[in-house]
């Protein structure tokens, strides 16, 4: 690996401000595009993850007795760093993850954009002073740090979905452990170097790998945890949920999606042929906020169906840091198993693919699909595919086609094209979502509340109400006010 600062990659966990692999046993870390060695993490267990409750309980008792500009100047600091080392936090993230060069430092710049806006929002912690119920007495509200938080991410934004949890977790006061995906370990561990270099105490970001069942009852049952923060899976979330009953936990649960992307006939179709591109193939498709299930009207399916295939055909599928490739390699074969589960059972109940191709044995390279004629039994319809592969359904009016989009346990994204506001409006509101997309493909952004509802989640990210997630009110009676 040649990166211009070799001490980003890191083979051992960050616990307590130290380096450290605890046991023998190692995790080995692949190239999802070639299957070659990158390197090997600790797997560690539940006494490693109380040894970082308790370095975090340790540093959350000074940070949160800093100010907020102090916290706002190191959150600076990382940022800075980031921004500084994002040809390389690219490099480590395009090797385990496998998506292109080109996108993974859009998400670096994504992920450093987290720490930026929160290292402003910082100092915008305010309370407030209401009018009392009581002569001679004040309503007093402040906001204090919630205390320890444990964040568990997923592979899919090895960067992104650990920035947005940890910038506001800080800026508001709060120390973090983090248990990284098992497949994209080492973006976690670079960017907990650049936490380091920028000046964080020891113990305020703490990043554990290994057993996940593990590290996660540990983060679920202690006590001292005050919030679970989850991306991921519905099905994990639950268990999570379940085991942080115990103990009363707040908790941020941003789970799967099945988002509609829904076309009207007086749409222009160019520009919702661009958004599709946008929503469904950034990263291969794995994004919880994937078109899932496009719903064309039938006055336009043809002309979509087609602009779009052309386009699709086009994109270059390949190594990540191969020449103008903008499809990497999936995951791993789990997920192409599931993108081929959900082909076959489409074209085998009558679906038309207009392009694609299912990767070669023993290969993670799928040419991406446009799947025609779709029907909402099918496999596709009802699950996320969490790859590259289009389903376009027809539809034929808004009351039909707004049923449709609600009839699943998902509420996260949606998206919509159409020229008329009243029907951007009426369909906006109606659709059980946690956001919307109108003429838009790409919604995510530090400046936005980004979460869903539903299935889909409980919380948000991003904005000012990502801030509040990790705040607690404490209200204050201020009596005796004519002495
Ligand atoms: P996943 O299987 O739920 O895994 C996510 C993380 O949870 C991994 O680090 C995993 O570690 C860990 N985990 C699994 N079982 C656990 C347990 N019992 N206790 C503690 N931790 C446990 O999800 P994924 O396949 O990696 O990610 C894809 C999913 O994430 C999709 O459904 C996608 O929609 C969703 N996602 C949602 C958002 C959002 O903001 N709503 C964003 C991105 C992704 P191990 O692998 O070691 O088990």
């Amino acid at each position: 690996m040649q990166l211009k600062y070799s001490a980003l990659f890191q083979q051992q966990c960050f616990i307590n401000g130290e380096w450290l692999s605890i046991g023998g046993e190692k995790e080995v870390i692949t190239n999802p595009s070639n299957g070659e060695v990158i390197g090997h993490v600790p797997v560690m267990g539940a006494n490693a993850a109380t040894q970082c409750v308790d370095a975090a309980h340790q540093a959350f008792e000074q940070w949160r007795q800093t100010t907020a500009n102090h916290r706002a100047d190191i959150l600076r600091k990382w940022y800075e760093l980031m921004v500084e080392h994002s040809d390389d936090l690219a490099t480590i993230l395009t090797l385990e993850q496998g998506k292109p060069f080109a996108e993974a430092k859009g998400e670096i710049a994504y992920a450093a954009s987290f720490v930026q806006w929160y290292s402003e929002e910082a100092r915008r912690a305010y309370g407030e002073i209401m009018p009392s119920h009581r002569p001679h007495s004040k309503i007093v509200v402040t906001k204090q740090p919630i205390g320890v938080v444990a964040a568990i991410t997923p592979w899919n934004f090895p960067a992104a979905m650990i920035t947005r949890k940890a910038a506001p977790a800080i800026a508001a006061g709060c120390a973090m452990v983090l248990k990284p995906a098992p497949e994209t370990p080492f973006t976690a561990l670079a960017l907990a170097k650049l936490a380091e270099d920028a000046g964080m105490p020891k113990g305020l970001f703490n990043v554990i790998t290994g057993d996940a069942i593990a590290i996660g009852s540990v983060f679920t049952t202690d006590k001292r945890v005050r919030k679970v923060s989850f991306t991921g899976s519905t099905h994990v979330g639950k268990i999570l949920m379940n085991q942080s009953a115990s103990t009363i936990k707040k908790m941020a649960l941003e789970l799967g999606g099945n988002a509609p992307f829904i076309v009207f006939d007086d749409a222009d179709i160019d520009a919702a042929v661009e958004g599709a591109m946008i929503a469904k193939f950034r990263n291969a498709g794995q994004t919880c906020v994937c078109a899932n299930r496009i719903f064309v009207h039938d006055a336009v399916y043809d002309e979509f169906a087609n602009k779009l295939a052309k386009k699709v055909s086009a994109l270059k599928v390949g190594d990540g840091f191969a020449d103008q490739v903008v499809i990497g390699p999936l995951i791993n074969a789990g997920a192409v198993a599931k993108v081929q589960a959900h082909v076959s059972d489409a074209l085998e109940k009558g679906a038309k693919a207009l392009c694609g191709r299912l990767a070669d044995k023993g290969q993670l390279f799928v040419e991406p699909f446009v799947l025609t004629e779709m029907d909402d039994e099918m496999l596709a319809a009802n699950e996320e595919t969490f790859g590259p592969v289009a389903p376009l359904f027809r539809f034929y009016d808004e009351t039909e086609v707004l049923e449709r989009a609600n009839n699943t346990e998902s509420g996260l994204a949606a998206y919509i094209y159409t020229r008329s506001l009243g029907r951007a409006w009426r369909v906006a509101d109606a659709l059980e979502v946690g956001m919307v997309g109108i003429n838009e493909g790409l919604i995510s952004t530090a400046a936005a509340p980004f979460g869903g509802i539903k299935e889909s989640g409980l919380g948000r990210e991003g904005s000012h109400h990502g801030m509040d997630e990790f705040l607690e009110m404490k209200y204050m009676l201020m009596g005796g006010l004519d002495q």
